[in-house]
Parts: C-alpha cells; structure tokens; sequence
C-alpha cells in the first residue's frame, strides 16, 4: 500500500523497530554509553529483540565497550544501499566507529550521516533501538530527535549541582520535542568502601527529589561508583552479560529495563 511505502522512505530500516529509546546526556563522561549497552543487554535477557545505535561519530563507545573495534561494516550482497550490522551476544549494534575510514565530518553533516546510519542499518524486527546520543542538547541532538522519532528519552547525570543544571535543559530539549523522558539515572552517585563498609557520597547527596517535585519525574535510578563497571567496560563485556542476575549492578539495570 501507498501509505506504507511512504512510510518506508521516512524511516527506511527503522520501520520494523517498534520503540526507539535515546539515552542522552548533557556532558561527557558521566555514564550514558555505560548505560545505554548495560540497558540493551538487560532488556534482552528479558527476551526482547533489541538493537543499540551508537549515534555519536565524535566519539563512538560501542565498538570498544563490545570489545569489536576491529569490526568492519558490510553491504548485504543483493543490497548494496544497506548495511548489516555487527552482532555481539544476540545484540544488533551499529557505530560509525566501525567504519574502514572515517572522514572527517564537519557539523551540519553529522546529523545527516548518523541518520543515514540509522536508516540504512538492516535492524529487521526489534522490539528495541537504544541509541546512544552524543552528549549536549544542540543542534545535533535536535536534529536527530526529528528524524529518528524517539519514544522516549534516558536522561543520564552525576549528582553534582552543575550535571543538574544540565539535566534539566535535557528533559526540557526533549519535552519541547514531545519525546517523554521515562527515566533519570543518576550515576555515580556512592560507593561503598571496601576497608570501612561505610557507603560515601563524593558529589553530595544529589537533586533527585527536586526532579521529581518539579519535573515529575517518577521514575529516577541510582547507580553506585562499582569498580568492575570500569573493569569490564575496559574489557569489553559490559556487566548485564557478565555477572549473574542477582547481583546489584545487574538489577540496577533491569529495574531501569522494566521501567
Ligand atoms: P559517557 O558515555 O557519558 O561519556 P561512559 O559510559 O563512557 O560515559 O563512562 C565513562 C567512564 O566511566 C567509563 O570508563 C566507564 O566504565 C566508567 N563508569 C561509568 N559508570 C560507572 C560506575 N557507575 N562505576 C564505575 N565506573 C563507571
């Protein structure tokens, strides 16, 4: 049918994904690849199909956080306008990272490019797309919130007073988009030390009962500083596939999944 057919043009390989997650951040560094990976895989030890999309050509994470940095992209042989994407684990990923060269790509292009990526990714049926934003709320993130029309929105932060600040112009780029934002993860909020067992706050005791009074929030997530997060992110195996599901960090993420 015609409908269908446009709809197609607009969404290309998207068409099949029935909901597309961004899990966004304001800065670097705070978490949100680290969640973005740690997310999919939770949502697919549920059972769901899920595909993750690195949308940041700056600086893309999934290759080395799934430990394929060596991966190279290919075209289906009867397809040579779609990609395939890098499978890990059951997991669809695709990253620009994966790319054999990559030009240098000035701003107005990104958007373009990364949508392109999207699009022409050979996701097929997927219960789930997270797609890992580039940090910030420009016109970048704009842009890619117009053309890969997300369901909602992961907002990730640290507690400091400053990430919050920025957290709020996230939730707020995203409402004005219409994209609803299910979940603040607030990382790196504690850690338990191993010699007094004592659980510490470095960044202060954080904003999360203002979101939620002024924001509504209802849904905020907190995750401890855990040194194997950083270990096996380093390694390449992201923790919801390694350790089992009833340790902490695993839970953490799937009550961010069931969310
Ligand atoms: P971003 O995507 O926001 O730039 P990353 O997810 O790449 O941030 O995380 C930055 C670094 O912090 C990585 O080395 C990651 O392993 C580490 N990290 C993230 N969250 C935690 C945590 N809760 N505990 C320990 N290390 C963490």
């Amino acid at each position: 049918p015609k409908d269908q057919e446009t709809s197609f043009k607009k969404r290309g390989q998207l068409e099949n994904v029935k909901k597309i997650i961004a899990v966004s951040s304001c800065k670097g560094g705070v978490g949100k690849s680290t969640v973005a990976i740690n997310l999919a895989f939770s949502l697919l030890k549920q059972g769901h199909k899920v595909g993750i999309f690195d949308a940041d050509i700056y600086g893309p994470s999934i290759p080395t956080l799934i430990n394929k940095e060596n991966a190279i992209l290919q075209a289906p042989e009867d397809r040579p306008k779609e990609i395939l994407p890098i499978e890990y684990e059951g997991l669809k990923t695709m990253s620009y990272g994966f790319a054999r060269k990559k030009a240098i790509i000035r701003g107005p292009m990104v958007s373009a490019i990364v949508t392109q990526l999207a699009m022409q990714t050979q996701w097929g049926d997927l219960d789930y797309l997270i797609v890992d934003m580039p940090p910030g709320t420009g016109d970048i993130q704009i842009t890619l919130c117009q053309e890969i029309k997300f369901d909602g929105a992961v907002v990730v932060t640290t507690p400091q007073k400053l990430a919050f600040v920025d957290v709020i112009k996230g939730i707020e780029m995203f409402d004005e988009l219409k994209v609803p934002t299910l979940a603040v993860v607030e990382n790196m909020c504690l850690f338990v030390c191993d010699g007094c067992g004592k659980e510490h706050h470095p960044f202060g005791p954080g904003y999360m009962n203002m979101l939620k009074n002024q924001f509504g929030i209802q849904s905020s997530v907190q995750i401890p500083i855990y040194d194997m997060i950083a270990k096996y992110s380093d390694y390449g195996r992201p923790v919801s596939i390694t350790l089992p599901d009833e340790h902490t960090i695993t839970k953490i993420y799937s009550s961010l999944a069931e969310n």
